[in-house]
């Protein structure tokens, strides 16, 4: 299978090239040439089947070209070792939770495939491979939980000064091994830029090989579509039209939805719910796309001004209105609404959810109130309530919940390089670590 550019001004590439190097020269976003059509048949017996197996059929129709069988059944038993309850709150109301991995957030899905497939499809090589990757808080540990300990790999993580919670701060610098821990001083969008100009550097990439880990990876993405599969293989029975409700920043995990709805599976309606950087929503109204500077809330992985997976969205779904209209609604959320939908929802049914997956709780919900229908809501549940204990205590009295994963490593002892905000620094530093 080749992967083409949704600029469309760069040839198409093999898997190898798409995920190693990350992104395409002409600035756009790389994407399969042609979505697997998963045959009718796998429908009618999936609620026979586990999430593994499921997951390891979905991925054979993406990358069994590229992949051998034996291969991509390894990678699938070894990065999905963690469970993905799915929870009924509500009558037709579900929480499918996505936050048991190693570092209690929906981006373990992603980083631990991507981390496999990425070690696979570079094995030959003899130089090391330095994955960089920007951070504002989750998809630095994923990504370093993803990779630590895989021979032949650095990775470098860039994460803000100050700007990221204590506990992420500790699920980022206290590894050690091949995970290098790199404190920027300056923003999330520093980070993000420093990235983008070490992966441009010539001098560096003539001497050492470089990628990104960003969720701009289409290695992250598919993986990201298992799931949907795997919710529908247990909603099955009850024949009702399934509409999803995604907590969305960047939209990749929307993206993987999409994916999933365009190979067959049968999905009703996508809601993106998102805070108040709601971006995507007012296109939807308006068929207008303007980005906008990011506002922090309390659900702040989803606060995104620019959402870098819109244009596979659009890419996708074509750039008509209409097309977008049948399949994909928006609702945006306050923090308030946020906070009380987590408040009421416990005293109601005494589940507990996080910032994120409240801001999902409350879009189906939303969804139920204006659609006079009859179709189970299925929210994501993205990160694990106990990574936002001050949030989580100033809304439900006395939450103190802090699960062992996260309680190990509050113990452990930070190391990490400070790079000020200065490529040159940056670029001095990972020659070190590769002995240049
Ligand atoms: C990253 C993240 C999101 C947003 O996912 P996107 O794929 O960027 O839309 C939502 N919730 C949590 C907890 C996250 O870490």
């Amino acid at each position: 299978m080749l992967y083409y550019s949704t600029n469309r001004q760069s040839d198409p590439v093999s898997l190898r090239e798409a995920v190693i190097g990350g992104m395409p020269a002409d600035g756009g976003l790389f994407m399969p040439m042609e979505l697997p059509v998963i045959p009718a048949s796998f429908f009618q017996s999936i609620d026979m089947l586990t999430f593994r197996e499921i997951a390891f059929d979905v991925a054979l129709a993406f990358l069994g070209d590229d992949v051998p069988s034996g291969i991509l059944a390894g990678i699938v038993d070894d990065a999905f070792d963690f469970p993905m309850p799915l929870k009924e709150v509500e009558e037709n109301l579900f929480s499918l939770e996505l936050y048991h991995g190693p570092t209690m957030a929906f981006k373990d899905v992603g980083a631990r495939f991507m981390s496999r497939l990425m070690s696979y499809l570079y094995r030959n090589e003899k130089k090391e491979l330095n994955v960089v990757v920007a951070t504002s808080g989750d998809t630095g540990s994923a990504v370093a939980a993803g990779f630590y300990n895989v021979s032949g790999i650095n990775v470098f993580v860039l994460f803000p000064k100050s700007q990221v919670s204590p506990l992420q701060q500790k699920q980022i610098t206290t590894w050690g091994g091949n995970i290098h821990a790199i404190e920027v001083d300056g923003s999330f969008d520093d980070c993000q830029k420093l990235s983008k100009e070490l992966l441009g550097d010539r001098e560096l990439n003539s001497r050492i090989a470089v990628t990104s880990a960003n969720s701009i990876n289409i290695a992250r993405l598919i993986p990201q579509s298992f799931y949907y599969f795997y919710t529908y293989s247990q909603l099955k029975k009850s024949g009702l039209p399934l509409v999803f409700s995604v907590p969305s920043g960047n939209f990749g995990n929307l993206t993987g939805g999409l994916m999933a709805r365009a190979s067959g599976l049968p999905v009703h309606r996508f809601i993106a719910s998102t805070n108040i950087n709601d971006v995507f929503k007012r296109f939807i109204e308006t068929g207008i796309y303007s980005p906008s500077r990011s506002r922090q809330t309390i659900s702040s992985a989803m606060d995104v001004g620019d959402p870098s997976n819109f244009v596979r969205i659009r890419d996708m779904v074509g750039n008509t209105m209409s097309g977008l209209e049948n399949i994909i609604l928006s609702y945006s959320f306050t923090d308030e609404l946020t906070s009380k939908a987590i408040a009421e929802v416990y005293r109601n049914s005494g589940y507990i959810m996080d910032p994120h997956g409240a801001v999902a709780c409350l879009g189906a919900k939303q969804y139920l109130l204006e659609h006079n229908e009859k179709v189970n809501t299925v929210f994501l549940e993205t990160a694990h309530p106990a990574k936002f204990p001050e949030i989580m205590e100033n809304i439900l009295d006395g939450y103190g919940e802090m699960p062992s994963q996260l309680q190990s490593v509050l113990n452990k002892t930070e190391k990490y390089h400070k790079a000020g905000n200065d490529l040159q620094e940056l670029k001095e530093h990972i020659k070190d670590i590769n002995r240049i």
